[in-house]
């Protein structure tokens, strides 16, 4: 029997042009979702574009989404969602990703890193540099105290990891959070408190109006002397001047960071030089395709045969992740 494409429901795959294409992920999902039509945004005939109700994004532009009439529901691959509700029109449901697998890259990236600087590795890595025979005591991981700042389902995994590593470990979010293990904070003295205990900051948070620029001046000079900060979450949420400024006053010992106001990361930017940075190219969690893919299809399955939303995904555009 000739399989007619047309009884299957339409679905785009839009993604920005200027992005270019990305076959993998679109392989993983037509393996994922082979009872519907899933086609690239700029290959659907424009007589066919009313059909789609749901859509994959991957990156989409404002003008790709507004090209599709009865759009009802728009699944996201990324977890990070700043980018793309301005694009998606008011009224659309967004559903961010969250997937495991993510979750679990994003843990292992925030333990070896962490690591890194549990055991003191820039200060040996610049004493190589001078040759210098140099010991320094080792801090019993017990004594270690990490404060992930964002506690959704990045930041609760990596605190786990932690946790089972042996570290101690505080969080903080926006709604107050039991969880095994740590102590949760929230609020703005519960900030202020989380900072003022954290050897190690690790940043997970969205990017959204209130946290843009929250790692601050204010921010640093509330951590430890000594402290360092890791940043997975967002550029934007980090005030680039006041953390060069802690570091060169040494209030803050060093920065693993892997997300920038700019991506990628202007060659000018004095991070790339300095002594107390460590520049990542936006690496510690990326979407994994296969199984996004798999996460993807189940939510616009459920919608299609249902009209269901992803409940524990979706984006809220008021508070903006
Ligand atoms: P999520 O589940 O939405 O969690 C966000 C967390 O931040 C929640 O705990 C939330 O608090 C907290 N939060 C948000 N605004 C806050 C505020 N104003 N004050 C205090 N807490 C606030 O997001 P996720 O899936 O964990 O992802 C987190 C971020 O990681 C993404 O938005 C993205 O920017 C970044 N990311 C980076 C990479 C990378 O490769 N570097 C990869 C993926 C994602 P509540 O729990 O109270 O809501």
């Amino acid at each position: 029997m000739v399989e007619n494409a047309q009884m299957r429901p339409l679905v785009p795959f839009v993604r920005r042009v200027d992005e270019g294409p990305h076959p993998a992920l679109l392989a993983a999902l037509r393996r994922a979702l082979s009872e519907v039509e899933l086609v690239e945004h700029g290959e659907i005939a424009v007589d066919r574009l009313a059909e789609a109700t749901v859509a994959i994004v991957d990156g989409p532009s404002a003008d790709q989404l507004e090209s599709l009439p009865n759009l009802r529901f728009v699944q996201s691959t990324w977890a990070g969602v700043e980018a793309i509700i301005p694009a998606v029109p008011e009224g659309v449901a967004i559903a961010r990703m969250v997937d495991p697998q993510l979750a679990a890259t994003m843990a292992e990236a925030v333990l070896a890193w962490t690591l890194y600087l549990h055991r003191d590795m820039p200060r040996y890595a610049r004493q190589q540099r001078g040759a210098e025979w140099v010991e320094h005591p080792v801090v019993r991981v017990t004594d270690r105290r990490v404060g992930i700042v964002g506690l959704g389902a990045l930041g609760t995994a990596a605190a786990k990891v932690l946790v089972r590593h042996g570290f101690d470990v505080a969080g903080w979010s926006r709604s107050p959070k039991a969880i095994e293990g740590l102590q949760c904070f929230d609020g703005d003295a519960g900030f202020a408190t989380l900072l003022a205990r954290s050897d190690i900051v690790v940043n997970l948070l969205p990017h959204t109006t209130a946290t843009a620029n929250l790692l601050g001046a204010e921010a640093f000079a509330a951590m430890p002397f000594g402290g360092s900060l890791i940043n997975f979450g967002r550029g934007q949420t980090v005030d680039d001047d006041a953390l060069i400024a802690a570091l060169d006053r040494g209030h803050l010992d060093h920065a693993v960071l892997d997300v920038f106001d700019i991506e990628p990361l202007p060659s000018d930017h004095p991070y790339w030089d300095h002594a107390s940075v460590t520049v990542l190219p936006h690496i510690s969690g990326p979407t994994s395709a296969d199984t996004a893919a798999i996460i993807a299809a189940d939510n616009v399955r459920r919608f299609l045969d249902t009209g269901e939303l992803p409940d524990g995904a979706l984006v809220d555009r008021v508070r903006g992740y």
